[in-house]
């Protein structure tokens, strides 16, 4: 993930999803850039409230190296089939020593880095230093607009500052250590400040917050309500620029042209009613060296991302069937529905927050020095409280990504009929983003985006419905097929 890696949308203060790219894609976490959620302030402002993958709000990947693949559904349960090879063996002989090593690191810093965030805003509020940075604010500006972009950029470097050394060991140091990532320790912190700045630019500059904070004043009893449905054009929103504005800021995305399989993977996106000029590869080479692919955006700018290290690591029929999970979440509308889950979740954790905001400033506002949920020093309480409940409800929201992801899954294996070559792309994300194949299973239920490797590579190869004559679940009803 990148440094940012979502972007916010939050309502106005609400946030959503950045996640980045190809990052969340891996967005969980796979990727080295990423910033642990919450940890930083501006960044905070987006993450923290759904600390949704970036797998359902923004892109739908193949993989969260991340520790965080997981299996929900099992419709495996079909006929046992005859196996070539020992793949269940191999992935879990592939899974070394010091892959799980990481995969342990990783899955730890998936509850520490929300908690830590958690941590951070609370440390604002006792210490007083939010009610200080409001002063400060309100010394340099009378207008709102100018009183909360203030605070938000003191937010944002007192959040940087106090989660750097999170951000440092979860988004730049393990990765090293690991070997994941080439990535240079300059260009790692241009990326982490490049997050922060957008973050701003998207919920300052643009007055997201200050809009939020006048529904707030306005509206002392249903503010909850406004902000929550205000949340939902901008998660839309969002998803609608992300690949357009928001990605090219931290990666190269080039059609995919003259690429080796080039006409393999256009044709198959043919046959899944997909335009050509939808796929495209990411430089992603320059943060990881982990595989994934991904797809995000709607409408006119969803896409199809692949990783230039899938690419160049990956067998080519390997490739093609990656290419064709991704083309299941885009046909199948993944990102719309992730979208769509995600607001209407929101809309619950919106009104829970009104209720726990004005009961912690009755509680505890004389400390805090603020005494109304609409002044800006209030911000780090919102932040804590949407980054609370958003991990609270994070095992949901995982379940609705795993399920989307088994749907990937069965979409591919229809549309390609490679049972193996599914099986054996699946064992080489598992080695080389060393990904748990076989993780405990609660950490599946609450962490995980993506169904364990282990289940889908029992899957990939029980699963050919087509030899018996039976008809596909989800393959069958594009365009492109008469
Ligand atoms: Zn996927």
């Amino acid at each position: 993930m990148r440094p940012v890696p979502r972007l916010p949308i939050l309502i106005g203060l609400a946030l959503v999803a950045l996640s980045a790219g190809p990052a969340r894609a891996t967005g969980t976490g796979a990727t080295p850039a990423a910033t642990a959620p919450g940890v930083a302030p501006a960044a905070s402002l987006a993450a923290a409230t759904f600390a949704v993958d970036d797998s359902i709000l923004n892109a739908v990947a193949l993989d969260d190296s991340a520790g965080t693949d997981s299996s929900a559904t099992d419709s495996a349960a079909t006929a046992p089939a005859p196996v070539a090879r020992d793949y269940v063996g191999e992935v879990r002989a592939g899974f070394t020593r010091e892959s799980r090593a990481y995969a342990t690191t990783r899955a730890a810093l998936g509850f520490l880095a929300p908690v830590y965030g958690i941590l951070v805003n609370l440390f604002l509020l006792f210490s007083g230093l939010s009610g200080r940075m409001r002063d400060i604010a309100r010394g340099l500006g009378h207008r709102r607009y100018v009183r909360i972009l203030v605070f938000l950029i003191l937010y944002s470097a007192a959040g940087l500052v106090l989660g750097f050394p999170l951000a440092l060991y979860d988004g730049f140091l393990i990765e090293h250590r690991y070997g994941l990532s080439n990535q240079a320790f300059g260009a790692w912190l241009g990326d982490l400040a490049k997050g922060e700045v957008l973050a701003i630019v998207l919920f300052g500059l643009i007055p997201i917050v200050k809009l939020a904070y006048d529904a707030i004043a306005r509206s002392p009893r249903r503010w909850g309500l406004w902000l929550a449905l205000g949340t939902l054009p901008l998660i839309v929103a969002g998803a609608l620029i992300e690949p357009v504005l928001v990605d090219p800021l931290f990666n190269q995305f080039k059609p995919l042209a003259d690429q080796p399989l080039k006409q393999e993977i256009l044709a198959l996106a043919a046959r899944a009613g997909i335009p050509a000029h939808d796929v495209y590869v990411v430089d992603k080479s320059a943060q990881t060296k982990t595989y994934n692919a991904y797809v995000n955006g709607i409408g006119a700018s969803q896409r199809i991302v692949l990783w230039d290290t899938t690419l160049s690591g990956m067998r080519p029929d390997e490739i093609l069937f990656v290419m064709a999970h991704e083309m299941g979440h885009y046909r199948l509308h993944h990102v719309w529905k992730g979208l769509v889950l995600v607001g209407l979740l929101g809309i619950v954790l919106f009104l829970l927050a009104q209720v726990i905001v004005h009961r912690a400033i009755r509680r505890w506002g004389r400390r805090w020095r603020f005494d109304a949920a609409d002044d800006e020093a209030s911000i780090p309480l919102l932040v804590l409280t949407l980054s609370l409940l958003s991990l609270l409800a994070q095992p949901l929201v995982n379940a609705g990504s795993r399920y989307f992801e088994h749907e990937a899954d069965v979409y591919a294996l229809e549309i390609t009929h490679a049972n193996d070559a599914g099986a054996r792309a699946f064992i080489a994300l598992a080695s080389q983003n060393r990904s748990d194949p076989e993780p405990p299973r609660l950490l599946e239920l609450i962490e995980y985006t993506h169904p364990p490797l282990i289940e889908r590579i029992r899957f990939a190869m029980a699963y050919r419905p087509w030899e018996r004559g039976a008809p596909n679940l989800l393959y069958g009803e594009t365009p492109a097929e008469p």
